[in-house]
């Protein structure tokens, strides 16, 4: 296929009825004909990227290897298909705007009023449509619900390009949900009826409804809505609850929605490569042990913020056949910390910003240390065990992070001056907090004979980073006599990337967040190595 087909996921009815999921599920299917596709996400909000939103707000940051700091959606996408993201995978309105703006400033736009339409509606198109290469089939989902003010300029770009490309390149699917009201003892359609209707007042007819279901879709509620929605039968599929985000492409396959989204294209492929799905649910089914980690982190009560990590210790049990049974314990809430360590196999404290909660990591980071539960220390985990050891084995009761304010003993510091592919990186104190931090992906290298050299079976890795901050080397040579021993570092030896205790069965932190590239099909191998310690641990203590 030489021009890639475009496929659009709008949602309706209401939000966080799984778009992402169901956008990622679709794009597994389309590779399991053979086909290469591609995964963007736009979404309607002011921010030019959601780095600066909390994760109360947003959930998890997911970061590409080319340093974008992008919605969590595009995690799925990775975790499906295999495809790494990239900058031109993900755009807000806020980014759209800025580009536009600065266009507007050089003068590029020649005397015109610059408008919504067609100056935003354009780069919006000029967004979907670049960087395009090799792929069969661009699936793009728009962010937020079906009649939000803010999704307007996208439903409008949409619409456009339907008619530049023509209905043969470009397909409109409408997530939808159909409520089951017990009085009634039905499935009610209406909603989706009047989500389409809207979607249609914006010149968008929906070509295929994917409604979001508890239970089967009778045959006549399907008529109904092909009918009121002006969708053919055979395009309404229904998206039942899946109690495993992973049966999620199967379930769609069997529905036929792949095999429907072909049939509108008029392209034949049979579905080949469904195999690695199902012994993936084969082998989930098949785990029956139980690890418990304990994760100790500071936004315990949504657990979007750390959605990535909860996969990647999925995949961990995967590999090793067990159910990773995971234990939230509030950062905040240090006292109860180390009582409700005791019964865990594997201790993990994730990344983090800001010194509210630190209490409790810290004394998470002691208590495995003392104990020798396996522990895994994530970007901030990771400054928070040196600061640990730094405090309780070396007797700096100052030491700390400048990012908590100034200190005597800065064991963690401000980043201001790196190497990047791009050149020399500089940064202030008081800089924009926005896309500054040491984002995406970089190289480290392990030490010979180091655990991590071990795991990884390298001598150089690639991870994604995102922090502002970084552990100071001038304690490192205090910190190996006590056991704290950096087995990793930047290529060019100034930036520790990992710590490992020599004392210590399974003790390991690092700089970056190895939870973003674990893949469904790959467990990264720190996951599935962190796994594999808190098995032998329970053994251990069983
Ligand atoms: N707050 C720390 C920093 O900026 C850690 C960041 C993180 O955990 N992602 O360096």
């Amino acid at each position: 296929m030489a021009e890639p087909r475009y496929i659009f996921i709008t949602g309706g009815v209401t939000s966080s009825l799984g778009k992402g999921l169901a956008s990622a599920a679709l794009g597994a299917l389309l590779q399991a004909r053979n086909f290469k596709v591609l995964l963007r996400k736009l979404d309607p909000y002011l921010n030019v990227d959601p780095g600066t939103m909390s994760p109360y707000q947003h959930g998890e940051v997911y970061v590409t290897d080319d340093g974008t700091e992008a919605d969590l959606d595009l995690g799925h996408y990775e975790r499906f298909t295999s495809v790494a993201a990239r900058s031109s995978d993900y755009v807000t309105t806020g980014k759209i705007y800025s580009t536009v703006l600065s266009k507007e400033r050089r003068g590029d736009y020649l005397g015109a009023t610059v408008q919504v339409i067609p100056h935003i509606t354009d780069e919006i198109k000029r967004f979907i449509t670049n960087d395009t290469e090799g792929a069969d089939f661009v699936l793009c989902e728009i962010g937020g619900t079906v009649g939000d003010i803010e999704g307007l300029p996208y439903l409008e770009a949409i619409r456009q390009l339907r008619n530049d490309l023509g209905r043969e390149r470009t397909m409109f699917i409408h997530l939808t949900l159909l409520p089951y009201i017990p009085t009634a003892g039905e499935l009610k359609t209406k909603p989706t009826q009047h989500s389409v209707k809207a979607l249609l007042s914006e010149g968008i007819q929906a070509d295929l409804l994917l409604c979001r279901s508890d239970r089967p879709i009778p045959a006549d509620a399907k008529r109904k809505l092909a009918q009121f929605c002006n969708v053919h039968s055979d395009n309404v599929i229904a998206a039942l609850d899946a109690g495993n985000i992973y049966q999620v492409p199967l379930q769609y396959h069997e529905e036929k929605f792949d095999q429907q989204v072909c049939r509108y294209f008029g392209i034949e492929k049979p579905a080949t490569a469904l195999d690695p799905w199902h012994k993936l649910i084969d082998s989930i089914k098949n785990s029956k042990e139980k690890v418990r980690i304990g994760i100790v982190g500071k936004y315990v009560q949504l657990l979007d913020a750390y959605k990535s990590l909860i996969q990647a210790l999925a995949h961990g049990g995967i590999k090793h056949q067990v159910i990773p049974e995971l234990v939230w314990i509030d950062s905040e809430k240090e006292e109860n910390v180390a009582s409700q360590l005791g019964t865990v196999d594997g201790i993990l404290v994730p990344g983090g910003f800001g010194e509210r909660g630190i209490g409790g990591k810290l004394a998470a980071a002691q208590y495995a240390r003392e104990n020798k539960v396996p522990f895994f220390g994530i970007c901030f985990g990771m400054q928070l065990a040196v600061i640990e050891a730094c405090r309780n084995q070396l007797g700096l009761k100052d030491a700390s992070s400048t990012e908590f304010g100034p200190t005597s003993e800065p064991v963690v510091g401000l980043l201001t001056e790196w190497a990047s592919e791009a050149g020399i990186q500089l940064r202030e104190e008081n800089g924009d907090l926005g896309g500054t931090m040491r984002l995406g992906a970089y190289p480290c290298v392990l030490e010979k004979d180091s655990l991590v050299h071990k795991i990884y079976g390298k001598d150089e890795i690639s991870e994604r980073h995102r922090h502002r901050y970084e552990v100071n080397t001038k304690y490192s040579k205090r910190l190996e006599e006590v056991g704290l021993h950096f087995s990793g570092f930047s290529p060019d030896g100034t930036l520790p990337e990992i710590i490992e205790r020599k004392d210590h069965p399974w003790f390991v932190g690092v700089q970056f967040h190895p939870e973003l590239k674990s893949r469904l099909f790959e467990s990264h191998p720190l996951f599935s190595a962190f796994i594999k310690a808190a098995v032998d641990h329970k053994k251990h203590q069983g």
